[in-house]
């Protein structure tokens, strides 16, 4: 997956100007929100359960290690194999030689944003091994080589006449059609098929449960199912923070990132695997891997401000309350995570130096933050973050200050420092303003902070001030 984190500027300028997108963002986030709304009602105290699933990601994060180990012991003991992986290059390398020795030719994957991040697909395939999603919006994003759209609707947006022509393109279709359900049949006859003789199957993980090594998978269209029980061998690849307590909190957390998600009390099917098939069953691998993902969480971890991005379950509700996705969507984003959801984990996993747009893409309105069921202060992150990329920080590469804003806050300061000044600053800045401005508004102050005012809304200064106006009215 191209990652195109530092082009959020340019993409979302071509997203705002791209009619269908608008008219999808007018209908999809606030469809979801809905939704989720409705299926929160159906817990009997609603502000409860909210609660009771942010203290299970604070529970989590806070015995991370020693949960690690317990959920590691556990899940040996079933039988399955554990591969901890430092970075991206680790884990790739050991699921393409694990595809090779088992001979696989290709092998099918789940939907995961995981692998996303590792850009797995494109590593198999320089190691002549095919990668096919099985989820149908997912495998339409492969075909067309897009990034997700939206985190529960990857190709949500992509329109029936291009579903149609790439599938004709490549093979999924023998005569062109528009109807859905025909389009819809013609992906799953293509897909099971790859399911039959299958070596290897790849999924995520949305958690794992410490105190029985089970890994738990909840979606829709029943393709991670497949993905689990027809090869030989499964690898699950899971990020080292979806560990939690026990079941019990498991299966909370199931609850609520299913309501936040898709607005289900469920979702039609959750799989929950302790260690590969057993002698008295019948279906499941053989082998099953465990890749536990680092990729710099655990530097992340180290400090307690970037620590909180660590709770995301990923249910994308953020994406719907965000107003800047709401004009945007998820391509500008760049990467394997979009939203507020991507404002928080991009930029501790990739750094600032590629992400300086992204984390200024945000009003703080703080609706993200509302309505996170991990408790995420996206907000608080993002200010962090700011602080981080002005101060240069090493550790997350920040990039300094921009020397013209620094001098003008210098100005600034200066100019709040005395009063004498604060009245010559305020003189010049009422003339200038009378110079440039528009009606009521500034819009610039001519050659200078023009980008500054673009984006924007500064009241023009008063023609006096209030202290000219009270010594005018006294005398
Ligand atoms: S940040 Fe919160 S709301 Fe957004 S995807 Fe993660 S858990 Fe869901």
């Amino acid at each position: 997956m191209k990652v195109t984190t530092d082009r959020f500027r340019q993409t979302a300028l071509e997203e705002l100007a791209n009619a269908r997108t608008q008219k999808f963002l007018q209908i999809l986030p606030l469809r979801l929100s809905a939704r989720r709304q409705e299926a929160y009602g159906s817990f009997s105290d609603p502000e409860a359960a909210h609660r009771l699933g942010q203290a299970i990601r604070g529970e989590a994060l806070a015995r991370l290690p020693e949960l690690l180990e317990t959920f590691e012991r556990n899940a040996l003991a079933n039988g399955a194999k554990i591969f901890w992986a430092a970075d991206s290059q680790a884990a790739n390398r050991y699921i393409a030689d694990l595809a090779r020795s088992k001979g696989a030719r290709y092998v099918t994957k789940g939907k995961s944003m995981i692998t996303e991040e590792l850009g797995l697909n494109d590593h198999l395939a320089q190691c002549g091994i095919s990668a096919w999603e099985t989820d149908l919006g997912e495998f339409i994003a492969q075909l067309l080589e897009k990034p997700p759209f939206h985190i529960v609707g990857p190709a949500i947006n992509i329109p029936v006449e291009q579903i149609r022509d790439i599938f004709l393109e490549k093979g999924v279709l023998d005569q062109p059609t528009l109807d859905p359900v025909t389009l819809g049949r013609a992906a799953r006859r293509f897909l099971r098929d790859k399911f039959r003789d299958l070596q290897m199957g790849i999924t995520g993980v949305n958690i794992a449960v410490a105190e029985t090594g089970t890994v738990i998978n909840v979606e829709n269209e029943g393709n991670i199912r497949f993905n689990k029980s027809a090869p030989k061998t499964l690898v699950c690849v899971m990020s080292l923070e979806k560990v939690v307590p026990t079941l019990a909190d498991a299966l909370h957390q199931l609850r609520v990132l299913c309501r936040s998600a898709t607005g289900q009390a469920a979702g039609a099917y959750i799989s929950l695997d302790s260690g590969p098939k057993k002698a008295d069953e019948t279906d499941g691998p053989e082998e099953l891997h465990i890749v536990i993902l680092d990729n710099g969480r655990s530097a992340i971890y180290q400090n307690r401000h970037t620590r909180e991005a660590l709770r995301c379950i990923r249910c994308g509700a953020c994406l719907n309350a965000c107003p800047v996705y709401g004009k945007v969507g998820g391509y500008p984003y760049g990467w394997a995570y979009s939203g507020p959801m991507g404002q928080v984990l991009t930029p501790a996993l990739r750094g600032l130096a590629e992400t300086g747009d992204l984390i200024r893409a945000c009003t703080l309105c703080h609706r993200c933050k509302t309505i996170c069921p991990a408790g995420i202060d996206h907000p608080g992150l993002l200010l962090h973050y700011r602080n981080k990329d002005v101060q240069a920080d090493p550790l997350l590469q920040g990039r300094g200050a921009d020397p013209r804003e620094r001098l003008a806050h210098r100005l600034f300061a200066l100019a709040g420092s005395r009063y004498t000044y604060w009245r010559i600053f305020s003189k010049v800045l009422s003339r200038a303003a009378r110079l440039f401005g528009k009606g009521a508004m500034l819009r610039g102050l001519g050659p200078l902070g023009r980008g500054w005012f673009l984006s924007r809304d500064l009241p023009a200064p008063a023609k006096k001030s209030f202290h000219e106006r009270w010594r005018q009215r006294k005398d």
